[in-house]
């Protein structure tokens, strides 16, 4: 088959013709239609996030399983199927919880640990795939359908696990990053009032035209005041991709009574500490709160959202695709922030 493989951080992918994947007991193989190329992987090119070389990366599929071997569960050869980003063990106590980013046993990423979705076909344990409803397309819309499993499931769980209710006043830090759009759609889902945070003005259309009510500028002096006044004296939620110090501290600050800061975003580095007022926490009842991914139950249930509602414009915004020797060019602009939305291999 042909695949863009990756033999070192910062290196090119290199198209090259490989042995097609062979499904061992429990794994199946699929016909890869299209995976997603965001920031995730990007982290991974640049060499920002260490992992072993040579490696086929991509993780966010639509694709048609072609080959089983063994028990599979329920699927079945002509399957439209996505697939759940982590490789876990399926027997921890965390697994069985239905909290699977917790793994005990975490064996790391699709795309990382193992060959991912930048080729013609895949391999994962059958456990990692995960059956497209009806309700959507694949041969359609690939790009946007795959790319549901992390960018609308991952919001569908901020939205659960920050209990975020309708009329609510939301923040979405980086609301114009990759999965910030994708938030500021599902807070608008969720009818609640939307208030994108960015640094770069030039996305501040984008994010107005995908559920925003009000863009604040993070880089001006008066970015506090401005906070405040969007949220009519304090957020009831802030959702932070971007995660810096700054941002963190920022988001701590623009909270009211009742107010939950959910942190998600990797860019921050391992080290971005930041200061919480006790008295603050306390007096206010603030929660400070971590999302990791989302559960496989979450995709599923993404995938269903989406099927259900796309008239309502939950349908992924995809705005560049290409094909094996375009996705270079792609991930340069992934890396530059010049991509708004999401993109996409497609083949
Ligand atoms: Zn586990």
């Amino acid at each position: 088959m042909k695949a863009l493989v990756s033999h070192g951080p910062n290196q090119p992918f290199s198209l090259e013709a490989v042995d097609d994947p062979k499904p061992e007991k429990g794994e199946a193989v699929a016909k890869v239609l299209a995976c997603g190329a965001g920031l995730t992987v990007q982290h991974v090119k640049a060499g920002r996030t260490p992992i072993p070389f040579p490696r086929i990366m991509g993780h966010e599929i639509a694709a048609e399983i072609v080959e089983l071997n063994g028990d599979c569960g329920g699927l079945s050869i002509g399957m439209p199927v996505t697939a759940y980003f982590y490789l876990t063990c399926g027997h921890c106590k965390w697994c069985l919880i239905n909290r699977q980013t917790l793994c005990e046993n975490f064996g790391g990423y699709v795309g990382r640990a193992c060959d991912g979705g930048y080729a013609e076909y895949i391999k994962l344990p059958a456990k990692n795939f995960v059956p497209i409803p009806e309700t959507l397309d694949i041969y359609k819309n690939p790009a946007e359908i795959g790319v549901i499993c992390d960018a609308i499931a991952t919001p569908y769980k901020v939205l659960r696990r920050g209990r975020i209710a309708p009329l609510e006043r939301v923040a979405v830090f980086g609301a114009g990053g990759g999965l910030g759009i994708q938030m500021l759609k599902m807070v608008r889902w969720a009818n609640c009032h939307v208030t994108a945070v960015e640094v770069d003005t030039n996305k501040f259309q984008a994010c107005l035209e995908h559920g925003a009510d009000i863009c604040v500028d993070a880089n001006t002096n008066d970015a506090h005041e401005a906070l405040l006044d969007a949220s009519g004296g304090g957020f009831d939620v802030v959702i932070d991709f971007v995660s810096s110090t700054k941002s963190l501290e920022m988001g701590v600050a623009s909270l009211g009574r009742g107010g939950r800061l959910i942190t998600l975003g990797g860019g921050g580095g391992a080290g971005s500490e930041f200061k919480l007022n006790g008295m603050s926490l306390l007096s206010k009842e603030i929660e400070v709160m971590g999302s990791r991914y989302c559960s496989y139950q979450e995709v599923l249930e993404s995938l269903q959202l989406v099927g259900e509602q796309a008239q309502k414009g939950l349908m992924p915004l995809v705005t560049r695709t290409s094909g094996f020797e375009g996705l270079e060019d792609i991930h340069n602009d992934v890396e530059h922030s010049r991509i708004t939305g999401r993109a996409a291999l497609v083949l």
